[in-house]
Parts: structure tokens; C-alpha cells; sequence
């Protein structure tokens, strides 16, 4: 099964996608279903992207926590070179088939992935400069082992999406779309991503527990002001968490401050910022006249 998630670039080149884009009310003729000469076989060569939802959905299924999850089922890859990560689910051990895949198919097949739930549709999300709003458009992956392209039923993409359930999976993925289109678009302008950036990235949107001890320790804390009620919330309930880590990486990364902050902590930790920059731009005043120095020095040899 092809990844036909995440499609922020066009995959066209090469690879099975239809390279026709449409709206939901194209109509497509597919059905998937039991006893179809192909079954399973999309699932014996799995490249899946997850969402951040997928991954709550998934480790909620299998009652274990995210690092167990992101260690057993999963793989990451960069989403763009040298930048932001994204993970895939990890084959079995020597070969390429799913691990949940069984014989009467899907093993986790209420909690499937949003990519497992598009196929064989692939969803494009596309944004204009400076707008976090994106633009979804479709696409239809048609690949030879797949036998549910000669199946006699016509829907529409809209049709298709709403039975396989993904609405409520686009929705709770918006804010983690729109904060790798602006990212991606944003460029070089906004400079190359801390070490520091890119963990934090990995932590919020993938490593929900993680990032739930994160959110109750003494330096988060005491910057960040959330009402009781709302950290109860956070702490209890994962997608609620998931869907504020949105917030805060739109806060971290891009300055959309939406989370109150404790505004003496807040003013310290930015005069301390400030007094950082201070001393680095001395050392690099000392270092450029130590060099020229030397530069003279040699050219009086
Ligand atoms: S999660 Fe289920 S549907 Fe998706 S590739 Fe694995 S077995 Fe197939
Ligand atoms: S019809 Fe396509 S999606 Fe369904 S089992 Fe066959 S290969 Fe997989």
C-alpha cells in the first residue's frame, strides 16, 4: 500500500498516483472487500505515514504509551531534508507486510490509520504563503495488485471518505497539516530548525506522553499559565493534549501566542535571552578583531 497521505508535494513523477486532481464530488469506481482476489495484498508492502491522531488512536487501541508505540510500530523519516520528522509504520522484521495485518484482515481495523482509510484515494493539502488555512484536493492511486478499481460500484470521494470514516481524522490532523505546510513553505527565510526545534516537533506531535510529563514540569510551569481545569483535561484525555500541542508549536515556532503566560517568568527567561545574544555578539566582535590581528600579523611576514 502506497502512502497516499501527507502529499504536500506532488507525488507524480513515477509513481502510481492518477496525476488528475479533483474535488470530492468526483466520482470514482472502488470497492474493497472480502474475498477479492487481491485481499491483503496492499497491506503486504506497507509505506504509511501517521498521523499525530493516528498515533493516539493507535496506541489507545493497544493500550500501551506512545514511546512503546513510536519503538514497536513505527519508523521516522524526515519530511523534508535536514527538517521536521514524521513517522511510518514499521513492517515486520525482515519484510514489508504490516504487523497488524492478518489473515481476515486489518488487526486494528476500527483504529486504522488515515492512510489505510484514503486508499486508494490520495489526499493533497496545499496552502498559499502566509495562510494557515489549506485546500484539499484528491487524487486516485492505481496500482496493478489492486483489484478494487474493476469492482462495479460508482461513489464520489466524498461519498468514499465519509464510509471509511476519515472526516473525523482530517479534522483532528488539521493543525499538524498546517504546521508542516507552514513550515515547508516558509523556506529558508526562517533560517535552519534548532536541534531543539526538530525534538520538540518530534515530542509534542508524536510523543503524546512524553510531551504530557512535559507539560507539568517545573519549567513549563512556571512559564505557561493553564487554568486548572483545562491541564486536567490535558493531562487525562490524549487528543485534547494532542490538539494543544498544536497550539503550542504555532506559539514556539511561529510566535502565534494563544497560551497565556506567566508574564514575570515570561519577561525574565526574554531579558535572559537577550543578555545570551548580548555576550554572543561580543564573542563574535572579539573573534572577528583577534582574526584581523592576525591577518595583519601575516601580512607583515
Ligand atoms: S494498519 Fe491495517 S489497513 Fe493499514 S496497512 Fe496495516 S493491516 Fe493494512
Ligand atoms: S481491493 Fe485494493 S485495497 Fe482492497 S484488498 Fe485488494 S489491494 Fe487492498
Amino acid at each position: 500500500m502506497t502512502d497516499t497521505y501527507n502529499a504536500a508535494d506532488l507525488p507524480f513523477s513515477g509513481s502510481p498516483v492518477v496525476p488528475e486532481m479533483s474535488d470530492g464530488s468526483k466520482h470514482i469506481q472502488f470497492q474493497c472487500r472480502k474475498g477479492i482476489s487481491c485481499w491483503n495484498a496492499c497491506c503486504s508492502n506497507i509505506d504509511i505515514s501517521l498521523t499525530p491522531y493516528d498515533i493516539v488512536r493507535l496506541k489507545q487501541r493497544l493500550d500501551i504509551s506512545s514511546g512503546e508505540l513510536l519503538q514497536k510500530y513505527t519508523v521516522p523519516y524526515e519530511l523534508e531534508p535536514g527538517g521536521i520528522a514524521g513517522v511510518k509504520l514499521r513492517p515486520v522484521e525482515n519484510g514489508t507486510a504490516c504487523q497488524f495485518m492478518l489473515p481476515e484482515g486489518c488487526g486494528v481495523y476500527e483504529d486504522r490509520p488515515t492512510a489505510c482509510r484514503y486508499y486508494p484515494v490520495a489526499l493533497l493539502s496545499m496552502r498559499k504563503q502566509d495562510e494557515y488555512t489549506d485546500t484539499s484536493s484528491y487524487a486516485l492511486v492505481k496500482e496493478d495488485h489492486c483489484k478494487g478499481h474493476f469492482e462495479p460500484r460508482n461513489l464520489t470521494i466524498d461519498e468514499y471518505r465519509a464510509e471509511q470514516g476519515v472526516t473525523e481524522y482530517d479534522e483532528l490532523a488539521r493543525g499538524w497539516r498546517q504546521l508542516i505546510l507552514k513550515k515547508k513553505s516558509s523556506g529558508p527565510s526562517i533560517g535552519k530548525p534548532t536541534k531543539r526545534s526538530l525534538q520538540l516537533f518530534f515530542m509534542v506531535c508524536y510523543d503524546t506522553d512524553r510531551f504530557r510529563e512535559f507539560i507539568v514540569s517545573q519549567g513549563f510551569t512556571e512559564l505557561y499559565d493553564i487554568p486548572a481545569e483545562e491541564m486536567t483535561k490535558l493531562l487525562t484525555n490524549d487528543t485534547e493534549l494532542m490538539l494543544f500541542g498544536f497550539r503550542f508549536l504555532k506559539q514556539v515556532l511561529f510566535g502565534e501566542n494563544s497560551i497565556a503566560m506567566h508574564q514575570e517568568t515570561a519577561a525574565k527567561r526574554l531579558e535572559k535571552a537577550q543578555e545570551k545574544l548580548k555576550q554572543l555578539e561580543e564573542e563574535a566582535r572579539a573573534k572577528r578583531m583577534t582574526d584581523s590581528d592576525e591577518m595583519y600579523e601575516d601580512d607583515g611576514e
